[in-house]
């Protein structure tokens, strides 16, 4: 009596086992996702290094493979005509001349017909004068920004947005310090499973930024302490927008070394990449994710 059901919990077991290894292999033969990452000028001397931690943090999730297209490194290089088609998302760490007016048009049409675009700390000081690059960023600082580059947008202490679209400059940051990050979106598949309030490591917190702002959302907002010299606003800290078919992850954050040490920042970075890519994530939130009151960092060694 006992046999037969036990019989067929071993088939139905073998079965499961099988139709899961199979399903495992096939996610592991699968196409890694390509990366580029766009860099060769920045105000930011650090950028060598922090190119080379975003490749290796989008490689150690095992989902990309990842490309750096580097510029000369002054004035607007004629010959920097990356194929952005060949990849599903860019990755921008470049804050310098303009690009070649062809270059600027395949990347907004890569973008507007489903590219993926990733901005990152001074990639939104970049192409002030760009109007398609300014709505795909969605904000941006500095660059002679002003009320007429579009509003600030900021989140009040009621936990409004706010479309501020008083005069004056766009972009400005206090002094270093470690700040809190609060998350306003708790389901969207980059912040799912943060906690709700982590400590980022000591970073510039950009804030008064201002962009078109249009078909943008936030994900989480920072605090600018005027203790530290900041705005005294709740501002944008990971947000995202959408420009025709195309998803852009956008996050202030990642001014130094120490601060793209900082966990929240890599699994911030590594899920937004991985939602601007495909539009899901399934990279997990680490156990050593900051929490409210301590900051986490994995030191960075060069390979
Ligand atoms: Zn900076």
């Amino acid at each position: 009596m006992i046999r037969k059901p036990l019989q067929a919990f071993i088939g139905f077991f073998l079965l499961a086992a099988g139709f899961l290894l199979q399903t495992g292999l096939s996610v592991q033969s699968a196409e890694p996702l390509r990366a580029l990452i766009v860099d060769g000028q920045n105000n930011h001397q650090v950028w060598p290094v922090t190119t080379q931690m975003m490749k290796k943090y989008l490689e150690q999730t095992m989902l990309f493979q990842v490309d750096i297209a580097t510029t000369k490194p002054k004035g607007t290089d004629p010959d920097f005509h990356p194929d952005f088609s060949q990849y599903a998302v860019v990755v921008s760490n470049y804050n310098g001349a303009a690009w070649p007016a062809e270059t600027q048009k395949a990347l907004a049409s890569y973008v507007r017909e489903g590219g993926g675009f990733v901005i990152v700390h001074a990639a939104n000081n970049s192409f002030a004068e760009w109007p398609e690059y300014n709505q795909m960023i969605g904000l941006g600082g500095w660059g002679g920004r002003n009320e007429k580059s579009g509003p600030y947008l900021y989140t009040n202490a009621q936990g409004d947005l706010i479309r501020d679209t008083s005069a004056g400059s766009g972009g400005h940051h206090g002094t270093q310090h470690e700040f809190s990050v609060v998350i306003r979106d708790r389901e969207h598949p980059v912040t799912k499973g943060m906690p709700l309030e982590w400590l980022h490591t000591k970073d510039e917190l950009y804030d008064k930024l201002r962009g078109p702002a249009v078909n943008m959302h936030v994900l989480a907002t920072s605090w600018a302490d005027p203790a530290q010299g900041g705005s005294d606003r709740h501002e944008p800290m990971i947000f995202t927008v959408s420009f025709g078919k195309g998803r852009v992850f956008h996050t202030p954050m990642g001014h130094a070394d120490y601060s793209q040490e900082c966990v929240g920042f890599i699994t911030t970075f590594q899920r937004g990449t991985e939602w601007a890519a495909t539009g899901k994530v399934t990279i997990p939130v680490p156990d050593d994710f900051p929490t409210a009151a301590k900051t986490s960092s994995r030191k960075w060694s060069a390979p």
